[in-house]
């Protein structure tokens, strides 16, 4: 295998194509890249419209305890919640979704 020893010297020698994310030399995401999905809790009137629409059933509304939860994990960033909610309690960003250790939900209290 002497052929690859060019190969592997260049491989030794370079820097790795791969990025340590999130630790260093985050990239900015691309124009028109969604990202995050946040609630803005005192839009909110609970009217349910985000979880209906909701391909992935990533959202539930629970009236009688005023909360929503958002599953990250299930959510496929599609922004149809985000159009769909007309007090504008939903926003998108082009924030990247952090790496997390252990999958969860987000449980957001609607205030009265
Ligand atoms: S976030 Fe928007 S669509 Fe979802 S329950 Fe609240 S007001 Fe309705
Ligand atoms: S972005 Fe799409 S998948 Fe994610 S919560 Fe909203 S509607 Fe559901």
């Amino acid at each position: 295998m002497p052929w690859m020893l060019p190969t592997i010297l260049r491989n030794l020698l370079s820097r790795p194509v791969t990025r340590r994310y999130p630790f260093d030399d985050v990239r900015e995401p691309f124009a028109g890249y969604k990202g995050r999905i946040d609630f803005d809790a005192d839009r909110c009137d609970l009217c349910g419209d985000c979880a209906r629409v909701c391909p992935s059933l990533a959202i539930e509304v629970t009236l009688e305890s005023r909360q929503i939860t958002y599953d990250p994990f299930k959510c496929i960033y599609c922004a149809t919640c985000v159009e769909i909610c007309l007090p504008r309690a939903i926003g998108q960003d082009r924030r990247y979704t952090k790496p997390a250790l252990s999958k969860g939900v987000e449980t957001i209290e609607v205030p009265v």
